[in-house]
């Protein structure tokens, strides 16, 4: 959905991947709070995409929503060119778009699906980061959160070893990418959640994994996505103004 162009120069514009659910969307309402004008990207699921714009915009946001596969270099232009053009200057990314495939050990998994994730959380997530670090350095600076997992130092056996593989790939890309782009003003960080309650649980074949999930986790119980919003939106923030290249663990001490 479009939306006129008039924004000015001091607003936060972020463009957040997989905004239409679970933390993305959580995300967008958060950011949205905090006085940024979004762009939500989103692959499938339209009518959660415009339900969380909605609610974006009932909170004073500017709000567009384009859907777009982040695997492919010229939908990821198209995100960020539609940022560009209807909301303004891009200063903020979250990368948050990601997919598990189904759980399992990796002697049963499928070609296909292997390379499906690491076609959208690690060739993906580079798609981005590239474009953002281009406009950034362009624009005079900005900030970056890789949303990671947990996962990348757990492992996850028996689960997604590849699901984990791609998401170390991210806390390396935030490593590198945050001393590649320091000078140019712009600050790369991550976040690593741990158990989530959101819907990619039952994507991957277990609704009930959130709710399962609370003894092993230190403070007994899974996460929401509001909570990880809130630790993206301090590392998109001035507060956060002398951190970079940090993978920031949400996962409740696990
Ligand atoms: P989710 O509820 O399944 O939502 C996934 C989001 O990503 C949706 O908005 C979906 O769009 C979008 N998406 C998926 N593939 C895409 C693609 N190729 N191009 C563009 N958008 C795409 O997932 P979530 O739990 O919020 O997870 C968000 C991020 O957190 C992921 O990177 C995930 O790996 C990470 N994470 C999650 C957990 C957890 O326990 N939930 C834990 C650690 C890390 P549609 O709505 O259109 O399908």
């Amino acid at each position: 959905m479009a939306v006129p162009a008039s924004t000015p120069a001091t607003t936060p514009v972020t463009v957040v991947t997989g905004g239409s659910r679970g933390i993305g969307a959580a995300t967008c309402l958060r950011l949205a709070a905090d006085g940024h004008h979004l762009a939500l990207g989103y692959v499938h699921d339209t009518v959660a995409a415009e339900a969380t714009a909605a609610k974006v915009r009932a909170a004073g946001g500017r709000c567009v929503t384009v859907r777009v596969d982040t695997s492919e270099e010229a939908d990821v232009d198209r995100l960020f060119d539609r940022a560009r053009a209807e909301l303004g200057t891009v200063t903020g990314l979250v990368n948050n778009a990601g997919v598990t495939g189904p759980l399992g050990r990796l002697a049963d998994a499928r070609t296909e699906d292997l390379r499906r994730v690491l076609d959208v959380n690690l060739l993906g997530y580079l798609l981005c980061c590239r474009r953002a670090a281009r406009d950034m350095a362009a624009s005079g600076g900005g900030a970056i959160v890789n949303v990671s997992s947990a996962a990348a130092t757990l492992g996850a056996p028996g689960d997604y070893v590849h699901y984990a593989a791609s998401k170390a790939g991210t806390d390396a890309l935030t490593v590198g990418l945050s001393k590649e782009l320091g000078a140019d003003g712009i600050r790369v960080n991550a976040v690593a959640p741990g158990i989530i309650d959101t819907d990619m649980h039952a994507a991957m074949g277990d609704p009930d994994r959130a709710a399962r999930s609370g003894p092993g986790i230190p403070l007994g119980r899974p996460g929401r996505p509001g909570e990880v919003a809130a630790a993206i939106a301090w590392l998109l923030s001035a507060d956060a103004s002398y951190t970079t290249g940090t993978v920031l663990r949400v996962s409740g001490g696990r």
